[in-house]
């Protein structure tokens, strides 16, 4: 079950999404040892992330990294447009030191420095052309208060309403085997469709609302997309109607390649290199995301340097990616 289902419904300006993701994650988790609390963190990120990039019209990858100077240094989560997956978490402190009641604020020091970053990255995107980046504060400024961001679907219903103008609710639940979300996004009154009475429409993203606040972390978890459309939305339809798209495919997938490592090695240069050798016999490298080990040995770092000479010698030089 790693599926993501687009619904609308008639009788109000919403637009819903309902994820549910077991096997793609599990390969995320793979030859990982976070602590609980942290992989239920990202989990609500890689849920989050499969809500976004199916809700924003873009064709590319979007990128969700949360930075700070707690415990969790740094996480990544990318989504690219057809739903692949992958996503890391780098700690700052030994995983045995981190409390198992220790929250989202704690593990990314949100009182302080902690932030979230989202790109997002064109497939299309010309050299020299940046990605589009937010970042979002995880404090919430109301008035003189500020109070800071408890969980990941907080946080990116904050982004949300920042960067679309649109009112959003997620929902998010994860565990060791599972990622489930729902995502509620108030739709403009008018423009696309139809023109809604403000009234009707504010009524209908209340109904909505109530219905989508009855989702239990147990039926995110265990439930596929379309049961709980029709568990949870069922008087709606009958009412009002309530259409849903086919369901899109998620897939976990890592963009590493011994290609890439070799790049790096470049970029590193052959001074470099050499010393790594000397000291270790051979350059070893894991990949963040999927833990795949990449060697050079010698023979492979003089090949490396090597087609570096002759790319040089026949072709301009990159421009870099
Ligand atoms: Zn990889």
């Amino acid at each position: 079950m790693n599926e993501l289902l687009v619904f609308m419904c008639d009788g109000a300006p919403v637009r819903g999404e309902i994820v549910s993701i077991s096997t793609a994650w599990q390969a995320v988790l793979e030859r990982r040892n976070y602590p609980p609390v942290v992989r239920q963190i990202l989990g609500d990120f890689v849920g989050a992330a499969t809500l976004l990039s199916a809700s924003l019209k873009f064709d590319g990858t979007l990128i969700i990294q949360a930075q700070s100077s707690g415990p969790i240094q740094l996480l990544v989560v990318e989504c690219k447009s057809d739903l692949t997956i992958r996503a890391t978490v780098k700690l700052s402190v030994d995983a045995s030191e981190i409390s198992a009641a220790a929250t989202l604020g704690d593990l990314l020091d949100v009182a302080n420095s902690g932030r979230l970053v989202i790109t997002l990255d064109p497939a299309d995107r010309q050299p020299g052309q940046s990605p589009y980046q937010g970042i979002v504060a995880l404090q919430e400024h109301r008035g003189t208060v500020i109070k800071p961001v408890t969980t990941a679907a907080e946080a990116i219903a904050l982004y949300m309403q920042n960067s679309e103008q649109l009112d959003t609710r997620i929902w998010l639940a994860s565990n060791e085997t599972h990622v489930g979300g729902l995502l509620l996004q108030r739709l403009p009154d008018s423009g696309g469709h139809t023109h809604i009475d403000p009234q009707i429409a504010a009524e209908g993203w209340n109904r909505i609302q109530a219905l989508g606040e009855t989702i239990t972390t147990e039926e995110l978890l265990t439930l596929s997309p379309d049961t709980t459309l029709r568990r949870l939305f069922l008087e709606e339809s009958v009412e009002n109607g309530v259409r849903s798209f086919p369901v899109r495919p998620i897939h976990f997938s890592c963009r590493c390649s011994r290609a890439k490592v070799a790049d790096v090695l470049k970029m590193l240069g052959e001074e470099e290199v050499e010393g790594i050798l000397e000291e270790q016999g051979s350059v070893e490298t894991e990949c963040d995301f999927c833990a795949k080990v990449y060697r050079f040995d010698a023979v492979d770092c003089l090949q490396v340097f090597k087609t570096d000479l002759l790319f040089d010698a026949t072709r301009p030089p990159s421009s870099g990616h």
